[in-house]
């Protein structure tokens, strides 16, 4: 999609910190990030959300891809909280999917 900013990070064509990259994924750094460790990993196709119709296996490879950033970020053995915002009522503001891998310091509890 021309004018959405992940899909040109996902490119190439906008700067990004990237953690982790294949055929499929790439994993960047947060530019806000909300804790010592604040990852982003979205897929290289575009799909507003996971609301949308995605492959079967699309979201079991970003999640597969979590786990790999957790090591690559020195979070694995501490833990981590991931969350991926759907929709106005979650505040999405990225209208591409994407993972947010946050971790690095003891977090408060993770009900709403
Ligand atoms: O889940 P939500 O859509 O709110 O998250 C979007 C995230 O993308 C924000 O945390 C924002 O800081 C991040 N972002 C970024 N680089 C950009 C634009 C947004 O890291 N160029």
């Amino acid at each position: 999609m021309t004018d959405c900013i992940f899909c040109k990070i996902a490119a190439g064509e906008i700067p990004a910190t990237v953690v982790y990259e294949d055929d499929r994924v790439v994993a960047f750094d947060d530019l806000s990030p909300q804790m010592p460790v604040h990852t982003l990993i979205i897929p290289k196709e575009h799909h507003d959300n996971i609301g949308d119709d995605i492959p079967d296996d699309l979201m079991g490879y970003l999640f597969n891809t979590v786990k790999k950033v957790a090591e690559l970020k020195g979070i694995a053995s501490s833990g981590y909280r991931v969350i991926v915002n759907t929709g106005d009522d979650a505040q999405q503001s990225v209208h591409h999917i994407h993972v947010h891998v946050l971790g690095g310091a003891p977090m408060n509890s993770g009900s709403p």
